[in-house]
């Protein structure tokens, strides 16, 4: 999906908690109302400037660099994840939280590649991550960068709180999505379907809340059934 906008502050990481949501069993729910949501705020916009940093301009792609970004941090909170490469340097990667079965696996899952971005036409560098007027910018922040940022928070606050999960919730970054997806869903499909087996639903991009610009009320929910 090709966009250019800047990602607006607002708390993208409660849509991510709220997709997880769906995987929790019965009593979850007070465990999330005892979240920091201030604090996994601050810390979804501190991840996300760090991720746009990353340059995943596709091509080359070179998503291995972005895949490792997730592994180091997931592994400060003690989940295990696994990179996948198709080829040098084109690497999509999965980490997962185990629930007890009895629903299907949720599957959060966003494309770490970027379109190439021309800095010549943009109004603050495409790689800084920089943050003005109570927006984070750079490319990806919306497609779809800010995604998997909202993805991984929630997979970190639902271990931080051990949540209990009636099913697993997988976080899955993949490579390539604007050149073909070949490298990235494709192959993953092709070569490690058995991940995703028990997968009742997969959350991507899409859809999107459309704000008014002077009061920031939604004017509409745009929902994307597929993509
Ligand atoms: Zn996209």
């Amino acid at each position: 999906m090709r966009r250019r906008r800047a990602a607006p502050i607002a708390s993208a990481v409660l849509v991510g908690l709220l997709w997880a949501g769906c995987a929790a069993r019965e009593g979850a729910s007070a465990r999330a109302g005892a979240l920091d949501w201030s604090s996994l705020g601050d810390e979804a916009v501190d991840v996300l400037t760090r991720y746009l940093r990353i340059d995943t301009s596709n091509p080359p792609g070179n998503e291995r660099s972005a895949a490792e970004f997730f592994a180091k941090l997931f592994a400060r909170d003690g989940i295990e994840s696994r990179i996948y490469e198709a080829a040098p340097g084109r690497a999509s990667i999965v980490a997962r939280l185990s629930g007890d079965g009895s629903k299907p696996a949720v599957v959060l899952m966003h494309h770490m590649d970027v379109v190439p971005a021309d800095a010549r036409f943009w109004h603050a560098d495409p790689f800084g991550g920089e943050i003005r007027d109570g927006a984070v910018w750079g490319r990806g922040a919306v497609d779809d960068k800010g995604m998997g940022v909202a993805s991984a928070i929630a997979l970190l606050a639902l271990a931080r709180a051990r949540a209990p999960l009636a099913s697993d919730v997988i976080f899955l970054g993949v490579a390539d999505e604007e050149d073909g997806g070949a490298l990235g869903a494709g192959f993953m499909v092709a070569q490690h379907f058995e991940l995703f087996a028990k997968a009742g639903v997969v959350l991507n991009e899409g859809g999107y809340i459309a704000t008014d610009a002077e009061t920031g009320a939604a004017r509409y929910y745009a929902v994307e059934t597929a993509q």
